[in-house]
């Protein structure tokens, strides 16, 4: 599995790229700043930390 952010929810904090132990996300600039997208997600071990640290709940792990 892999995690899937929803970007009607995600506010940019970043929690999931900095929680990531597998370095599956990277930093994307937007027009109004930055957000955390999934550029590896074949390295993803399903630890659900990124899930368990988003504030508003964005991201779920799908196959
Ligand atoms: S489940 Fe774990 S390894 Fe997978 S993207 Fe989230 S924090 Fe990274």
């Amino acid at each position: 599995m892999y995690p899937k952010i929803d970007y009607d929810k995600c506010v940019g904090s970043l929690e999931c790229y900095d929680v990531c132990p597998a370095d599956v996300y990277d930093v994307e600039e937007t027009e109004g700043g930055k957000r955390a997208k999934v550029a590896r997600p074949d390295d993803c071990t399903e630890c659900e930390q990124c899930t368990d640290s988003c504030p508003t709940d964005a991201i779920e792990l799908v196959d």
